[in-house]
């Protein structure tokens, strides 16, 4: 398997740290609204990496944190009138409703900044002692120009980096020693959630927060580190210099980054106002046809989001599902009995789209190549299948093409439909609940066929139940 590198501008050979353990950390998104669908993007991307990873035999520990400090949820947080604590665990739970609707697994550990402050403290101690750090007026910074290697990750030089970057010298941190200096704790300001240093109380900075749980829930040392093309630079530059001067080695072995998600060829973003938030697009188009459209393109390449792309996701991904319902039905009435030689003959021709998918993903998760090997798949399953095979062949073409799109994360099984008799013995035995005084259960059943859009009503003469 050969992955593209930021840090070294190649396409390397995967070789974990520890034989069949892959560990993996994606920087997760700061938690002060919906996520809009450039966000979604890294998850997808990354997720479907990990999948592929796990198929091959992979064990992957998988962390992605949560951003739940920052001036942006404290000011959404005075808006509103509501305690920053209040806006992070909102969005946050959004999130993750949009994620299961993404099918976008969640990751072995979720850490939340705020709940890791004690090991930041730590390390940034660590810094200063190592004399990487120093702290002015409770304010404790990063020593860039003494980190060697800045820059390795960004391809940039520290002297371009000075003359060109003035603008790094913000306002009131003038008692920097150097303008490349970047902040690593910060005192509070008047009515900002706060916590107890040695400096001041304040607050981390966003790049050691990654650094800290990185290493508390995967180790000094880690296989891959993940995220948007945006994060490059200064952020994981930064991380790169906090953990390899606290830690002395080498942080992390492959360093991943996802292309933007446009829009009108501009890139999409909050500060711009030019983006669709996830929730939105679930309102018009199963999840799934957003994921389909995001795993259409290469991760690395950037996408332009548009509703014509979107339309011809929702027919790709259709076609895949008859394909899948056409077998599931076929089965079903399929005789039953051993598979055929000739059929084994037929079903071995499929290893051929396995082996092309496999190398589509083994390059860099080409998911562009991998979706087309899926495509041929389901071009041969259509004109190789009918009603004489037997059971047996039909159930593994089937269960082959789901393989296939699982590593994708597409779910491509149509939901079954309840039939009549099914939804009245649930209204029955609603009826029993109820008068058993067991309204838990009651309301359980009710919200079980409220999800398969059986809306019940009920009536003096009895319960009345309509699909949706
Ligand atoms: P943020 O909440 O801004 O820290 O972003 C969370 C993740 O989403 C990071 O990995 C970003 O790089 C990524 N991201 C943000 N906007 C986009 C976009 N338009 N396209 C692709 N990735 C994005
Ligand atoms: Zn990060």
């Amino acid at each position: 398997m050969k992955v593209y590198n930021t840090l070294t501008k190649k396409k390397e050979e995967f070789i974990p740290l520890e034989e069949g353990k892959v560990k993996m950390y994606v920087c997760g998104p700061t938690v002060y609204n919906f996520i809009h669908i450039g966000n979604a993007r890294p998850m997808i991307v990354f997720d479907t990496a990990r999948r592929y990873m796990e198929y091959k035999g992979y064990e992957v520990n998988f962390v992605s944190n949560f951003t739940d400090v920052d001036d942006k949820i404290i000011k959404k947080a005075v808006e509103e009138n509501v305690s920053a604590q209040d806006i992070s665990q909102r969005y946050i739970a959004e999130c993750k409703k949009d994620m299961e609707m993404m099918n976008v697994k969640p990751a072995t550990t979720h850490p939340l900044a705020t709940e890791e402050i004690g090991g930041m403290v730590e390390m940034i101690q660590t810094l200063i002692d190592k004399g990487y750090a120093y702290e002015v007026n409770g304010t404790v910074y990063f020593r860039t120009r003494k980190f060697g290697p800045y820059g390795k990750l960004s391809h940039k030089n520290l002297d371009d980096l000075r003359s060109g970057n003035r603008s790094l010298l913000v306002t009131g941190e003038d008692e920097k020693e150097d303008p490349l200096d970047f902040v690593l704790w910060k005192p509070k300001k008047e009515g900002e959630p706060s916590w107890k240093s040695p400096w001041s109380d304040g607050r981390p900075g966003w790049h050691i927060e990654c650094s800290v749980m990185s290493k508390k829930y995967l180790g000094e040392q880690i296989d891959i580190h993940a995220g948007g093309e945006d994060l490059i630079f200064p952020h994981h530059e930064n991380e790169i210099a906090q953990s390899e001067a606290c830690n002395d080695k080498e942080f992390a072995k492959y360093w991943l980054h996802n292309g933007f998600l446009n829009i009108d060829n501009k890139k999409m973003s909050k500060s711009l106002g030019n983006f669709f938030t996830v929730r939105e697009i679930s309102e018009k188009y199963d999840l799934q046809v957003l994921r389909f459209f995001m795993l259409s393109a290469h991760y690395r390449s950037p996408l332009n989001f548009s509703a014509e792309l979107m339309e011809a996701s929702k027919n790709s991904l259709s076609r895949i599902v008859t394909a899948a319902d056409n077998l599931k039905h076929l089965s079903c009435s399929a005789k039953e009995g051993a598979m055929t030689e000739e059929e084994t003959a037929r079903f071995a021709q499929t290893e051929e789209f396995v082996k092309k998918f496999e190398e589509a993903m083994d390059d860099d998760f080409n998911t562009a190549d991998a979706v087309s090997a899926v495509f041929e798949l389901v071009k041969y399953l259509n004109t190789h299948t009918k009603a004489e095979d037997t059971k047996e062949y039909l159930e593994k073409c089937l269960e082959r093409l789901k393989t296939l799109c699982n590593i994708l994360g597409l779910i491509i099984e149509k939901e079954e439909e309840l039939l009549d008799a099914d939804i009245e013995a649930l209204i029955e035995e609603r009826q029993q609940a109820r008068k058993a005084k067991n309204f838990a259960r009651a309301d359980e059943i009710r919200n079980t066929l409220l999800e398969k859009g059986i809306m019940l009503e009920d009536t003096r003469e009895g319960v009345k139940w309509k699909r949706a």
